[in-house]
């Protein structure tokens, strides 16, 4: 039947830049494809295709595919050959993995949208489609994002509500493009630091998962809208800390003398660590003290820092106050701490 229905479009031959063939319970491409070199746009939505037939590959003209609402299993390793592709619609299939080489020829890709499937992973290949702006992957099973998704240098948008992601790799902060971050009915407890480097970014919407504080620094990204509903967020109010002081450890209290001579520039112990590159990589793990700056290894008050939201943030009605996360280094700084800066219990 499918063959039939091209018989009319191949009237045109291979001038025919459009074909539409929506809703027709097709349960296979049509092979007469290949005499369309020059097809710009294939739309077989709401069909019953399976898989992707051999004959797609002659369509290297092809910008628009639509394989919206049919029965994939797989994205097709068919797409490869899809070198001038700009938009694939592979939504509310049965998709639950990228066919080998399938990301492999398609680095003019703009949109992909493989929303409603049955992903459980992104395939770290997903680097190849270097030019991808959007990505909606709303209505998996993800429970992670891969690394490698954070270097597609011109993403702007990423959907990925309603998928079971846990948390979001630091390397997001390599998406110097991201405009939109939507990570609606998740479980992501944490938010990485590196999304406070996100300039670009002007809408997040983190609504439905189990975070209760956010990374130092957060309060100055340039949001237009934030929404956070649905989250146990630490509410202001007194916390009573456990005050128990911990005994150091020798590795702590060496790493904190290094560390802390380091940024005053000693000179011994700046040659010194040259030689010493172990301790170099102990060392980096180093974070400041909120209060007084000096630096500490793993030994920490975590507290938690309540500051208004920027007033040019449209948000969430709950949020009348930001919990962000902050570390001192000891109890002498807890006492001196900002009124506004309270222990976090760790009972
Ligand atoms: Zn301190």
């Amino acid at each position: 039947m499918a063959e039939r229905l091209l018989i009319g479009a191949l009237k045109g031959g291979k001038n025919t830049k459009i074909v539409t063939l929506n809703g027709k319970k097709m349960t296979k491409m049509p092979s007469t494809l290949a005499k369309l070199p020059g097809l710009k746009t294939l739309d077989l939505y709401n069909n019953l295709i399976p898989k992707a037939c051999p004959e797609i590959s002659a369509l290297t003209q092809l910008t628009v595919l639509n394989l919206g609402s049919n029965l994939l299993e797989e994205v097709p390793e068919e797409m490869k050959y899809l070198t001038s592709l700009k938009t694939l619609h592979l939504f509310r299939n049965r998709i639950c993995r990228f066919a080998p080489g399938a990301c492999d020829g398609l680095q003019n890709l703009i949109l992909l949208n493989l929303n409603n499937n049955r992903l459980t992973q992104l395939p770290r290949e997903i680097n190849r489609l270097k030019s991808l702006k959007l990505l909606n992957i709303n209505h998996n099973q993800l429970t992670s994002i891969p690394r490698e998704l954070c270097f597609l240098e011109h993403l702007s948008e990423l959907h990925s509500n309603y998928n079971q992601l846990i948390c979001i790799p630091e390397e997001i902060k390599f998406l110097k493009k991201l405009q939109k971050l939507f990570l609606v009915r998740n479980n992501i407890e944490v938010l990485p630091e590196g999304i406070c480097d996100l300039k670009k970014l002007r809408i997040l919407d983190i609504a439905g998962n189990i975070i209760q504080i956010f990374p130092p620094g957060f309060q100055n990204l340039k949001l237009r809208e934030f929404y956070c509903e649905d989250n146990p967020l630490f509410l202001k109010r007194p916390f009573v800390a456990e005050q128990r002081e911990v005994i150091w450890s020798l590795k702590e209290i060496t790493s904190r003398f290094v560390m802390n001579e380091l940024a005053k520039n000693n000179p011994i112990l700046m040659d010194a660590i040259e030689q010493y590159p172990e301790v170099r990589n102990i060392i980096s793990e180093g974070k400041n003290c909120a209060i007084c700056g000096k630096f500490f290894l793993t030994i920490w008050l975590e507290c938690v820092h309540f500051v208004p939201p920027s007033k040019n943030w449209k948000i969430s009605k709950n949020l009348q106050l930001v919990p962000l996360r902050v570390l001192l280094c000891s109890y002498k700084c807890f006492n001196q701490r900002d009124p506004e800066i309270f222990g976090i219990s760790q009972e």
